[in-house]
């Protein structure tokens, strides 16, 4: 049995003091398995964010435990949290967060860049991830260059090419039309069915209807967790294209789907 990819227990997280304190998250815990896919869902003030940072390990919680893959975040110095953040976690945010002036290419090579990958090592598996997303024709270009959508699937390549047990992702698609959007979640998807662990954050029901596990906040506090599809199968969405095709068919379209998108992500842990 191994650990689960994440494991939080009874946080709490008060900002301020006197009259200006608030209780952001009031005993929240939560625990996801390897290959699982939950959506993050709640109100605005909710405490999402919150949680998200503490799950990104960019905060630390006023108490309560935390464990990324097994190992206990709060026994950690601000080095051995850097090293875990780098290892561990794949970010994706609302507002891309990519290095203007900088190429794709050289966007999604530069988390490999603090963890020790040699050039032509990072320069292959950049290439590999910018495949993964579909911008093989724009690894040239400049976060300015490209749509919204097309720079969002370029930090969705930074936030796996390290191979991370976890992708965090804080409303990825809140910016990008709808167009775009499917765009994301078909990725999101097709990462997912490979057995990327993904924990994403978002209020659109359509967002989470991709999940296979929506977790509800209100108020700081979970109120709901349920499950739309198990842990370890297909995200919902691909399992009913699956089921709504036939025969042969069936075989050969989901052996294609999950086959590339597992020889694309093993491609990319052969060369880590
Ligand atoms: P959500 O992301 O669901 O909108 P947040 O986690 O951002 O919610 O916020 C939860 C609560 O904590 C809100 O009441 C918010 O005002 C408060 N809060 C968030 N960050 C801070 C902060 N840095 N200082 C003080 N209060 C904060
Ligand atoms: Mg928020």
């Amino acid at each position: 049995m191994t650990a689960p990819v994440l494991e939080v227990r009874d946080l709490v997280m008060v900002y301020g003091e006197g009259d200006a304190r608030v209780r952001a998250l009031r005993g929240v815990s939560l625990t996801v398995e390897k290959g699982d896919y939950v959506a993050i869902m709640g109100a605005s003030g909710s405490g999402k964010s919150t949680l998200m940072n503490i799950l990104g390990c960019l905060d630390v919680p006023t108490s309560g435990a935390y464990l990324v893959d097994g190992t206990d975040v709060g026994a950690l110095n601000e080095k051995q949290l850097a090293i875990l953040r780098n290892r561990k976690i794949g970010f994706v945010f609302q507002s891309f967060n990519l290095i203007p002036r900088m190429s794709a290419l050289a966007n999604v090579e530069l988390p490999m860049a603090y963890g020790g990958v040699g050039a032509a090592e990072r320069r292959a598996r950049a290439l590999a991830a910018l495949e993964q997303v579909g911008l093989s024709d724009r690894i040239h270009h400049e976060p300015n260059e490209l749509s919204g959508g097309q720079q969002q699937r370029v930090a969705v390549a930074r936030a796996l090419v390290t191979s991370p047990a976890l992708l965090l992702a804080d409303e990825p698609t809140g910016n990008l039309d709808s167009r775009s959007t499917e765009d994301v979640l078909e990725i999101l998807d097709g990462l997912s069915a490979s057995g990327r662990t993904i924990v994403i954050i978002t209020h659109e029901d359509d967002v989470a209807a991709h999940a296979k596990r929506v977790v509800r906040l209100v108020d700081g506090r979970i109120v709901e967790d349920r499950r739309q599809a198990p842990a370890e199968g297909l995200p919902p969405r691909m399992a009913v294209r699956k089921s709504t095709m036939t025969g042969t068919m069936t075989g050969t379209m989901t052996g294609t789907m999950t086959g590339t998108a597992a020889d694309t992500a093993a491609g990319a842990e052969a060369a880590g």
